[in-house]
């Protein structure tokens, strides 16, 4: 049986956070059932952008601090670190105010600019994956939770895919990204890989809406934790409201057979879970059609059944982050103003994550609009 913990925690006042984060690891036997004297310890936050913690982006500092204070006393070593969507780690930690945490506890900085191959099993048999991350003895796991306008959700599993070095991830989303099933089956054999030792999820304030990068901060106030991550996930999307149907990684995991995937695998301790539910949580809007069509007439109707981005030209600064950050080179400027090659266009929303100004749009294609406006 897998255990998730469910605590309430309404605010990022530090001596709030660390009693909420004591209680939480009390039913886990506490971070000593954990972490060893002695051991290299990675703590794995979000740090997707450079967005100021009330952003609701990135793991928020004091959850990050809690958890490094807690590794000490067990008398492990604290490294920190991730690889950011965009733009060095180093100037997103210092934005996110993680790099304050770490300086005022004497954590480590991880680097994760040089990366390892290592073999996976499945579909995908070659990751090249952050050194630190492979290197560590244990990790923690520390995601935030959010909307994610490919997976639907953001939590313990997608977090990992920031121990894919830097625009690397441009590659697994060309690779893999164009059918979101097999994007999802690429993320859960990269959990599979280096499983995290324990998950410990800030949703004290999560991200609903047009998430990851772009959403809204929703008061949640809860913290949970658990030692798989893919349990996790499912009771965090139970909380938030989130149908298995729109969880392609989910289910990828049932298929699988992975443990935690099935929710008669699961037992919450803490908080009841009918306390804990939030309503009303917003998804993404962006949507497409998963007829069950044959794949080939599926990429034909592509265009005409997803959303797909769109500039707002108010918005745009012409900073090229999505331009260089689109893995099919789909996005192009012409006229003082950014084109898309919709043929080229694998739908990954990179773009829209990225994007400093919330300059880019969903635009719905015309069969998608009409299928709606039936239902
Ligand atoms: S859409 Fe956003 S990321 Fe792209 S060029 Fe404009 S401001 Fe930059
Ligand atoms: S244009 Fe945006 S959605 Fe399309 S492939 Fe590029 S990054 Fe992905």
């Amino acid at each position: 049986m897998n255990l998730v913990v469910i605590e309430r925690v309404g605010t990022y006042r530090r001596a709030a956070v660390e009693a909420g984060i004591d209680r939480l690891l009390r039913p886990l036997g506490g971070m000593e059932a954990f972490v060893r004297p002695g051991e290299r310890v990675l703590l794995k936050p979000n740090m997707l952008s450079a967005k100021t913690p009330d952003a609701a982006v990135t793991t928020h500092p004091e959850v990050v601090r809690a958890v490094i204070r807690l590794v000490q006393e067990a008398g492990g070593i604290v490294l920190v670190g991730d690889s950011p969507g965009v733009g060095s780690s180093m100037r997103v930690a210092e934005k996110t105010g993680l790099m304050q945490v770490i300086r005022e506890t004497g954590a480590e900085f991880a680097d994760f600019s040089e990366a390892v191959e290592v073999s996976g099993e499945g579909v995908f048999r070659r990751f090249a994956l952050a050194r630190p991350y492979l290197e560590a003895d244990k990790i923690i796991n520390l995601p935030k939770l959010k909307t994610h306008e490919m997976m639907t959700m953001t939590c313990a599993v997608k977090n990992l895919f920031g121990s894919v070095v830097g625009t690397a991830k441009a590659g697994w989303h060309l690779k893999a990204g164009a059918d979101r099933e097999l994007f999802a089956r690429m993320l859960v054999e990269l959990y599979l890989v280096r499983k995290p030792d324990l998950n410990i999820v800030d949703a004290i304030v999560a991200m609903e809406g047009d998430g990851p990068g772009n959403g809204d901060p929703c008061d949640v106030g809860l913290l949970l934790a658990g030692q798989s991550a893919v349990a996790v996930d499912v009771i965090a999307a139970e909380i938030a409201g989130i149908p298995k149907k729109l969880l392609p990684m989910e289910r990828v995991a049932a298929q699988l057979g992975i443990s935690g995937a099935e929710r008669s695998a699961i037992k919450t301790v803490g908080l009841p879970l009918h306390e804990a539910r939030v309503a009303d949580f917003r998804l993404p809007h962006i949507s497409d059609v998963q007829f069950g069509l044959p794949l080939f007439l599926k990429n034909r109707l592509r265009h005409y059944l997803t959303s797909r981005p769109a500039v707002n030209t108010e918005r745009c600064r012409l900073c090229g982050i999505c331009k260089d950050a689109c893995p099919p080179h789909a996005i192009g400027v012409r006229d003082g103003k950014l084109t898309f090659d919709y043929h080229a266009c694998i739908r990954c929303f990179c773009c829209r994550e990225l994007c400093p100004e919330g300059a880019l749009d969903v635009v719905e294609g015309a069969l998608l609009k009409m299928i709606k406006s039936f239902k």
